[in-house]
């Protein structure tokens, strides 16, 4: 039947859902405000358009029931029977059981996210960190293929980072090896969302630049009046309002921005010293705000690592803002049928 034959394939390039049954993935990403949903095909490329909606972020309940939304709005369209759902997220999860963990900028603990969405969504649900879920995307369909030794650090409203050594993604007794985020930088330093304080994470994440620019506006209200015009009221200053202002050329947007780069670099010679990667690929919403962290890491790296580690190739990530959405999609693919 030449003619159906010509349509299934037609659908096929324009990357359209395929029907077999090996391109029924569902990839989930949760994040703290954000949730992002998506059929994906196994070369990794979206098959469907991405579901893109917020969440309030007020517990378990709320929450899961905007991710089941999205989710069943997702499958709607590709009349899907069981399929295989990689649920990514920005948090502490047990593959094993399907359970998050702990969930530091969700506010949650002991949550069994993987066999309510297993319920709810009736498909075999497999859990994964986001850090991990971007750096697996990253290392097989994006900027890191061909290394085998590779750190990925994943810039966003938090901090996270893994590491693939010798062509193993490293995993870790609690599965949260390589969470660079909550490394600390400064002994004593600012409180995080963690139990410890001066973290990576309590610098350079998205809520932390938000809270340290809202602190130098109220220390100096004259020179951060262009930013509280921006937003409004200073609870409102967010590090989007930073990087808008930096763009304007206002000096305090542009001494907060000199100073998460001083961050990052720190952060970015302690991996490379630590995990000795040939290439360090920078993923996250930061790295789209502030073009150029790559350099800055970079840099960073060049100037202070000791020999082995001083020759890390930095870039950036290829899979854009669905990096750790393609990951839980690639995780599910790989893991064993439930
Ligand atoms: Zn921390």
């Amino acid at each position: 039947m030449p003619k159906r034959r010509r349509a299934a394939r037609s659908r096929t390039s324009s990357g359209a859902f395929r029907t077999s049954r090996n391109s029924a993935v569902l990839g989930i990403d949760l994040g703290a405000t954000k949730v992002a949903t998506a059929l994906v095909n196994a070369d990794g490329r979206l098959a469907t358009p991405a579901d893109r909606r917020l969440h309030a972020n007020d517990g378990p309940e709320g929450v899961i029931a905007t991710v089941v939304a999205a989710a069943r709005a997702c499958l709607a369209t590709a009349r899907a029977g069981r399929v295989r759902i990689g649920v990514s997220v920005a948090a502490q999860v047990d593959p094993e059981t399907g359970e998050v963990v702990y969930a530091p900028n969700l506010r949650w603990r002991n949550v069994a996210l993987g066999s309510r969405l297993a319920q709810e969504l009736q498909g075999t649900v497999t859990l994964i960190n986001d850090a991990r879920a971007a750096t697996l995307a990253e290392w097989q369909l994006g900027a890191g293929i061909g290394a085998s030794d590779l750190f990925c650090v994943s810039l966003g409203t938090g901090v996270g980072g893994s590491a693939v050594v010798g062509g193993r993604l490293l995993d870790g007794g609690g599965h949260a090896a390589g969470e660079i985020g909550h490394l600390t930088i400064v002994s004593g330093g600012r409180r995080c969302h963690c139990p410890n304080t001066g973290c990576l994470e309590a610098y350079v994440g998205g809520w932390a630049i938000a809270d340290r620019a809202q602190q130098a506006v109220r220390e100096d209200p004259a020179s951060g009046a262009p930013m509280l015009d921006r937003a409004g009221r200073v609870e409102a200053i967010s590090a989007e309002t930073v990087f808008v202002a930096y763009r304007g050329g206002d000096p305090l947007a542009t001494r907060l921005v000199r100073e998460t780069e001083r961050y990052l670099g720190d952060g970015a010679v302690s991996i490379a010293n630590a995990f000795n990667p040939s290439r360090i690929v920078l993923v996250g919403g930061l790295t789209v705000g502030l073009p150029g962290l790559d350099a800055v890491a970079r840099g960073a790296i060049r100037a202070r690592c000791q020999p082995p580690a001083a020759g890390a190739e930095v870039v950036l990530g290829r899979l854009g803002e669905f990096a750790a959405l393609v990951g839980a999609a690639t995780a599910a693919r790989s893991s064993p049928e439930r």
